[in-house]
């Protein structure tokens, strides 16, 4: 992995006097996905599994390759693969496609108290529809740990739904801790999805080493495009599904009073399914797989966490909310509050100078609520950040600040 030759391969990255601190949110795309999206749409463009003329057949062909690739670089079987819009739609589908059909009053939701908005509404509305209760495994607001998960589950647990990692905090869970907590899971008979939307571009997916029945990520923060998505569902877990749309493309036979469903991913991708988006993802993924090594990439990232946190640590004002320890080696992210500062003006401040950081409640508002902040800053990298824009990102915070205090005092 080369990585000042890989920053040139994403365009708008390259063109922007832009510091892009904000990858957590969304990441910028290379030019060989771009690329893929201008061929498809401009050469070889055609809807999937119907058209029975060379273009529509190229499609379904382009479409199902990138269900393989996909497949493969989570481990997965190509079936197993059901392209959504993203992590949201995802988690929604199996909300809606199998919570509602097995849960009922009684049973138990097992989640964290760091869940993303994505992974805590879906459920709130299932417990409204089924009369289930949502379980929290609570973090532990000092050390950022997530505390002895796998006591959280009992024999009415039927589902847990985890993130594998914090929007907000990045790292949350103890060594070994998801493990046994899948493994307790599976022994009562619960099913288990993890939410991988902000593990996928910074480490493999393994979703047989993972032991999951669903795992959901998003395309637009793997440099894919917009609008695609990922939910892995387990074989066996997909005989248990019901559609989550009806429409085109999904039945083997369709009567006026009933229909047979197909079998597979088509069950859960009625109409004409997201195939610019799916083939636009495939083509990231492989860019990942030829360019990227993940421990130097990991190691990379780390490294801009620790000069991140070598920073911020100097500044008076300045919290940062997360276990630096392990954000100083492992993290992708820094989130922290500055006293006396609203993150919005501080994130306001920066855009000033072409810095993008992302400032709020980050989608994760009962989590920021319960550490007693109300708004955050974040800053997140990706593969094509470098020290030197940690540095200028840290002089601008600082100068930032400063001229707060400034007019502050002037007032
Ligand atoms: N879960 C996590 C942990 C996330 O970080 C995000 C995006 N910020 C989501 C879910 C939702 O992803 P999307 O908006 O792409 O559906």
């Amino acid at each position: 992995m080369n990585q000042p030759t890989l920053r040139k391969d994403f365009p708008l990255i390259n063109r922007l006097p832009l510091v892009y601190l904000d990858n957590a949110a969304t990441a910028h795309k290379p030019q060989a996905m771009i690329d893929a999206l201008q061929h498809f749409y401009a050469d070889s463009y055609g809807t999937v599994h119907r058209g029975l003329y060379a273009l529509g057949e190229q499609a379904t062909s382009s479409y199902e390759q990138a269900r393989a690739t996909v497949a493969q670089f989570i481990n997965a079987a190509t079936e197993e693969i059901i392209f959504t819009k993203g992590t949201t739609e995802s988690i929604n589908l199996v909300a809606a496609a199998w919570a509602l059909y097995h849960l009922k009053a009684g049973d138990e939701i097992l989640l964290t108290e760091v869940e993303h908005h994505a992974n805590l509404l879906p459920w709130q509305w299932v417990a409204e529809q089924t009369g289930a209760q949502l379980v929290f495994i609570p973090l532990d607001g000092k050390n950022y740990v997530l505390q002895n998960p796998a006591a959280y589950v009992s024999s009415k647990t039927k589902l847990v739904a985890v993130t594998l990692s914090s929007n907000v905090l990045g790292p949350v869970w103890a060594a070994g801790d998801l493990a046994v907590l899948t493994q307790r899971a599976h022994e009562v008979g619960a099913v288990v999805l993890f939410d991988a939307a902000q593990v996928v571009s910074h480490a493999p997916i393994d979703v047989r080493s993972l032991k999951a029945d669903f795992v959901v990520f998003s395309g637009h923060k793997l440099f894919g495009p917009t609008g695609s998505g990922v939910l892995y569902a387990s074989r066996s877990v997909q005989g248990a599904m019901h559609p989550y749309q009806r429409g085109g493309s999904m039945v083997y036979e369709a009567w006026f009073d009933h229909a047979i469903w197909q079998d597979g991913p088509q069950k859960f991708e009625a109409g004409t399914p997201l195939i610019a988006e799916a083939i636009g993802l495939a083509a990231s993924v492989a860019y990942l797989q030829k360019n990227i090594d993940w421990d130097l990439l990991h190691k990379h990232e780390a490294a801009l966490c620790r000069e991140l946190i070598k920073g911020l640590k100097t500044m008076p004002r300045v919290t940062i909310v997360g276990n630096r320890e392990r954000l100083a080696t492992e993290g992708h992210l820094v989130s922290f509050v500055v006293q006396g500062i609203h993150a919005h003006d501080i994130a306001g401040m920066l855009s000033n100078k072409g810095i993008a950081v992302r400032a709020g409640h980050l989608c994760a508002q009962p989590l920021v609520r319960a550490l007693g902040h109300e708004s955050l800053v974040r800053v997140s990298v990706a593969l094509y950040n470098t020290t030197a824009e940690i540095e200028l990102f840290l002089r601008e915070l600082e100068n930032t600040i400063a001229l707060f205090n400034q007019l502050v005092e002037q007032s």
